[in-house]
């Protein structure tokens, strides 16, 4: 399997230059040249197997420069106990008949980047080997809040690589923030930047673009690369968890095989639900995808009416990792989409950049019709959606699950779609617990590691074990900065 650029003239790479590189060259994102296809009879072997099995027949098929050896090793490291606190790994939550919630979040930082993030070092270090890099790799990381932590979490203490965290000050939680802050681990870094979540994003892409830079870093011995879902070794491992979802079904006779189904997904980057859409391209049988927004609908309005414009107010939410305007994994969609055309991609992408919009028409946006509907919860119905599910099903729900099973719930009634469906849970409860206290009617006044205590009471359950231990730990990391120097902070870092 090769990859090309979805910016690009077709020429092809590997999957290891692809994971080293993060970034192509002009901008664009490296995309597989074609899905690999899983048979019902495969899907129905692949319902047999564990989750590290699952995954590492999946990852199989798509690096094809990596041995099978090797990636069973990396799948069997990653996804275990008591990395997970869940055997599963990703199990899956019913609530009634035709609906269930697939939890992404029993990994050590409590959110679904865990999924790929658990991954992602063993396939970055091993694409640098494998590409004959002598360089130590710097991974630069802008967050929402949940990559930070997770990527912390992946590469810390990992010999041959630093990692460095931009996250938005006024953008994240309190306990991931205290998350952030309080890594341990030698070789890592964590800034807060003065503006939201796409000036962090536009910052690190800034900084990968600066020739400059890249130059002054390869005198000091030092690579960059990028942890965020532009990164294929970050999108590839999430693609697992769509058909391990499909697989559990069919083993808890919930569906049949071939049956198709719904996935809804709280989107952001577009990268969760991206990953959907390659499982379908590779054969699982989907239905339609559900992309779910908050307040910042720009893909929702997107999934309306053909036009993309990011010239809109930004709200800061009670969902603050879908709080992005910018949302870069679109631009794989599109170029599968509109007949992988890199010039036809460059134009879109060189609209957004000069304009801050570009629009897809015709039987394009039909074919995006066909698959994906969009829908957007307000901060007030995220509240609500939380306490009544608690409430009729004692089930807890953070905020971005909540953003998706309310837009699920309006889908069907608009609809009257009733195909079984899957809502992807992409955080614990507790990672958002002032948001869902306050959902809940309680107290939320006082500190993370208090409001922790309190839903854990009131809801009579124990808090995760990696949050409960953030209890007595100190921050680390203080540094808050303004945009503009981001740059000379990742060389502060790098050249000390
Ligand atoms: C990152 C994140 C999302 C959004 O996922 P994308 O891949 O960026 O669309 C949703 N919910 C949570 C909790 C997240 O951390």
């Amino acid at each position: 399997m090769q990859y090309q650029s979805t910016r690009g003239n077709g020429a092809q790479i590997t999957a290891a230059q692809a994971i080293a590189q993060g970034l192509s060259e002009n901008g664009g994102l490296y995309v597989p040249e074609n899905f690999p296809q899983l048979s019902e009879k495969t899907i129905s072997d692949l319902a047999s197997m564990s989750y590290k099995d699952r995954a590492a027949y999946i990852l199989d098929l798509y690096l094809s420069d990596f041995s099978i050896d090797e990636i069973s090793r990396y799948t069997s490291e990653a996804y275990s106990m008591p990395n997970f606190s869940n055997p599963a790994i990703a199990p899956l939550h019913k609530l009634d008949k035709s609906t269930h919630f697939l939890e992404l979040w029993h990994g050590p930082t409590c959110a679904f980047k865990d999924m790929a993030l658990q991954m992602l070092p063993h396939l970055l270090t091993a694409s640098l080997r494998k590409i004959g890099e002598k360089r130590q790799v710097c991974v630069l990381v802008a967050t929402s809040g949940d990559t930070g932590k997770a990527a912390l979490e992946g590469f810390c203490d990992i010999s041959g690589t630093k990692v460095m965290v931009f996250y938005p000050d006024e953008g994240v939680s309190d306990v991931q923030k205290l998350q952030m802050t309080t890594q341990e681990g030698e070789n890592v870094n964590v800034v807060a930047i003065e503006g939201n979540f796409d000036d962090a994003q536009a910052g690190v892409k800034a900084i990968f673009s600066d020739a400059h830079l890249q130059k002054e870093l390869d005198k000091a011995g030092f690579l960059l690369s990028s942890a965020n879902s532009i990164n294929w070794g970050r999108l590839v491992p999430q693609i697992v968890y769509y058909i391990s979802a499909y697989c559990d079904l069919i083993n808890q006779a919930e569906i049949t095989p071939g049956e198709k189904i719904n996935f809804c997904v709280p989107t952001g980057n577009f990268g969760n639900i991206l990953a959907a859409y390659y499982a379908m391209k590779m054969g699982l049988p989907i239905g339609k995808l559900v992309c779910a927004s908050n307040s910042n609908d720009v893909l929702t309005e997107f999934l309306k009416s053909g036009i993309y414009d990011k010239n809109r107010q930004f709200f800061t939410t009670v969902s603050p990792s879908m709080d992005i305007l910018v949302s870069s994994n679109l631009e794989r969609l599109l170029f599968d989409i509109m007949g992988r055309d890199g010039q036809c991609i460059s134009n879109l992408m060189a609209a957004l950049n000069t304009d801050g919009r570009y629009v897809v028409q015709g039987h394009f946006k039909d074919e995006i019709d066909r698959i994906f509907s969009g829908g957007m919860c307000s901060e007030e119905d995220t509240l609500k959606t939380i306490a009544t599910t608690y409430h009729e099903h004692k089930y807890l729900m953070d905020t971005h699950t909540a953003v998706a099973y309310k837009v699920l719930s309006d889908y069907r009634n608009k609809t009257g779609d009733e195909t079984k469906s899957v809502i992807v849970s992409t955080a614990s409860p507790f990672k958002f617990c002032d948001s869902v206290l306050s959902a809940l009617g309680c107290d939320n006044t006082g500190d993370g590691m208090k409001l922790l205590k309190l839903l854990a009471q009131y809801t009579q359950t124990d808090t995760p074990t990696p949050l409960a231990a953030l209890e007595g730990k100190k921050a680390r990391f203080l540094t808050s900065i303004s945009i503009d120097n981001m740059k000379t902070e990742v060389l502060k870092f790098l050249k000390g």
